[in-house]
């Protein structure tokens, strides 16, 4: 991987209180880093400054590693903010894309997952009944479960839901190389709910 790809890379920030928060770039991460603004986290939950990061990256040749003039760096996975919170928290955008992605393309209904041109996004109380258009009350839902359901209430026509929905982790819909397989380390501070969308995908 070229510097520049390594540079683009995301990292995940901690807050001082090890709570993720945010998502930033490679570049902006070893920035954080030397201006003693940040620590990298290791996998022992080491948290390192700049210069022991720098001497770690000496002995991790084999690592990705981008080169300064004058030493090699590590990029870290995961860095922790040194003082106050640098970073407004996120929020997941409440979009078409996003509800798909929550709901893994699966009707909620029945479990089908039929081409996604073919499924529909339902509203649990109907809207017909003051049902709002908000994360906790619509689902994916094949198009025969949404017309057998049509504008009754779940109890109305004997249907239930695989799954409450919920507004999603803040992380859903965020950058596309943040996935398990590379980036193990993340896993240690974001709950499980996150990665098995994730996986799934
Ligand atoms: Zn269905």
């Amino acid at each position: 991987m070229d510097a520049s790809a390594l540079l683009n890379q995301s990292v995940l920030v901690l807050n001082r209180n090890w709570i993720a928060v945010h998502i930033c770039d490679a570049r902006r991460a070893l920035v954080l880093l030397y201006q003693d603004l940040a620590r990298a986290v290791t996998e022992n939950y080491e948290t390192l400054n700049f210069d022991s990061w720098r001497a770690l990256s000496q002995a991790a040749a084999d690592r990705a590693v981008i080169h300064t003039p004058r030493y090699p760096l590590m990029i870290p996975q995961v860095i922790k903010l040194v003082a106050y919170n640098r970073f407004p928290p996120l929020h997941v955008r409440f979009s078409r894309r996003n509800i798909y992605y929550r709901d893994r393309y699966q009707c909620q209904y029945c479990g089908a997952k039929p081409p996604h041109e073919e499924m529909t996004i339902d509203h649990i109380v109907p809207r017909s009944r003051g049902g709002k258009t908000c994360w906790e009350n619509v689902v994916l839902a094949c198009s025969a479960c949404n017309a057998r359901k049509g504008n009754r209430m779940l109890a109305e026509c004997n249907m239930s839901l695989i799954r409450k929905p919920r507004k999603p982790h803040w992380l859903l819909g965020s950058r596309p190389d943040a996935s398990p397989d590379t980036r193990p380390l993340w896993q240690k501070f974001i709950d499980e709910a996150y990665w098995n969308v994730a996986l799934e995908e």
